[in-house]
């Protein structure tokens, strides 16, 4: 029987960072992965996703690149190799990350892991003791009653991504992170969309503000939405919408959550998103961090993005958050020379503050996902408004808007 300190299942973010940074302190670690290394976040989630979205960005900036001063005649795009590309990518990526958990001196099973008993697992043929397990199993795309997967028609974001054409049209139902964003990158190719949210405004679990802007933004884009409203049966792929509506997209695309796949809970240390919390990649690895080498995260500024343009951003406290006395500053992204140097123009960077104190940054701007650590690092540091301020900010960048703010306050 093989022995090692640490016995990890599942080899995604939560997994491989714990493996990782274990493995580095000297730990011996075993990792078991059933399928490929690296998890949803790199061969079904964050990578692939931006891979299809940074494609389908170039071509709708050539279908208009007239606008600016540049000629391009006869655009067309050939998805195969869309998909080529994104598969290089994840690919490249897949290989270093196998080889930089091989270098930190962590051992991957390839295989369907199972936890025997507290200190023995077993895969394939063998049964490996551990002094601990870290179960980091992740999630798997929520179904909706009457919405069943089927790979056809009724897709999930697993199963989009084995799509060898794009639809005409598609309806996604849930407009959070994964909705937006395929929303995004289909409208982006030409594909007629139509998002249909149960919640009031799209992105509920956003700032408001940030909701009825992205809600405006996918007015002038055409993408369709619908607001408190659910789908109420699927016949013959039509789709009847409960206010009555009905609907005849090519395929439908089911973005409702993801939930989380994890043994039974028999005391083992759960992470990443099979613990059921904040289920994001960073956030699984701040988790791993936190346990291998006991350096504190702050639960309440774990930031949130959401991808395409333009990019969203936020972390802290919302408006729908806050009572009377928090105030709330925006500052429109046309203020910037430089937005306006980009055509990006349609945004804002939004402070919420108190007594001085920033409590949240909800950013809607081209470069809102590298923008949003600026802030971060001050919330996280409990450098205040006044302080922040005594910062040089380059020109002409998005990040002087930051500090146009603060000169507001
Ligand atoms: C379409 C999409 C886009 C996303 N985009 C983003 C983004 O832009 N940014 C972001 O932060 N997050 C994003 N996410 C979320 C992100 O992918 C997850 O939060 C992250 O992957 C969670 O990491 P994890 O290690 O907990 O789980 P996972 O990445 O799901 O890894 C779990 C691993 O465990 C393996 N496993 C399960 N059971 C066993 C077993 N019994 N034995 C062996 N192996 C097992 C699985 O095969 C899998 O590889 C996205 C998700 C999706 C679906």
């Amino acid at each position: 029987m093989k022995e090692f300190e640490y016995g990890i299942i599942g080899g995604g973010p939560a997994g491989y960072s714990s493996a990782m940074y274990l493995a580095k302190q000297g730990h011996s670690v075993v990792l078991f992965e059933k399928d490929k290394l690296g998890g949803t976040c790199l061969n079904r989630g964050c990578i692939p996703t931006k891979s299809f979205l940074h494609s389908s960005e170039i071509y709708s900036e050539l279908v208009n690149a007239q606008e600016y001063g540049i000629t391009a005649e006869n655009i067309k795009f050939d998805f195969s190799k869309v998909i080529e590309k994104k598969d290089k990518t994840v690919e490249k990526i897949r290989r270093a990350l196998e080889l930089a958990v091989k270098n930190s001196g962590a051992i991957t099973v390839y295989g369907e892991a199972k936890i025997i008993d507290s200190n023995l697992i077993q895969c394939g043929d063998e049964t490996y003791k551990t002094e601990k397990i870290l179960v980091a199993t992740g999630a798997k795309p929520r179904e909706i009653k009457g919405l069943e997967f089927d790979g056809e028609f009724i897709l999930s974001s697993d199963d989009i991504l084995s799509l060898k054409e794009l639809p005409k049209s598609i309806l996604i139902v849930g407009s959070g992170a994964i909705g937006i964003e395929w929303a995004r990158i289909l409208s982006n190719f030409g594909v007629e969309v139509v998002v249909v949210e149960m919640a009031e405004h799209l992105i509920p679990i956003a700032d408001i503000e940030v909701s009825k802007r992205i809600e405006r933004i996918f007015k002038q884009k055409k993408i369709k939405y619908y607001l408190n409203e659910s789908i109420d049966k699927v016949e013959n792929k039509t789709v009847i919408l409960k206010s009555g509506d009905s609907l005849t997209p090519d395929c439908i695309l089911v973005a409702a959550g993801r939930i989380p796949v994890c043994p039974e809970n028999n005391g083992y240390e759960i992470i990443g998103d099979a613990c059921g919390e904040i289920q994001l990649a960073h956030y699984a690895i701040q988790q791993a961090k936190y346990i291998a080498t006991g350096i504190p995260y702050n639960k309440a500024l774990i930031p949130s993005i959401i991808y395409g343009t333009p990019e969203i951003a936020w972390v802290g406290l919302r408006e729908q958050d806050c009572d009377t006395t928090f105030t709330s500053k925006i500052l429109p992204v046309t203020a910037l020379g430089k937005a306006w140097c980009d055509d990006a123009i349609d945004g804002f960077i939004k402070l919420i503050v108190k007594d001085n104190k920033i409590y949240g940054a909800h950013i809607v701007s081209k470069e809102a996902s590298s923008l949003i650590h600026i802030v971060l690092t001050a919330m996280q540091n409990n450098i205040n408004a006044d302080k922040l301020k005594e910062q040089c900010f380059a020109h002409p960048t998005y990040a002087e808007g930051i500090f146009d703010l603060l000169m507001q306050m």
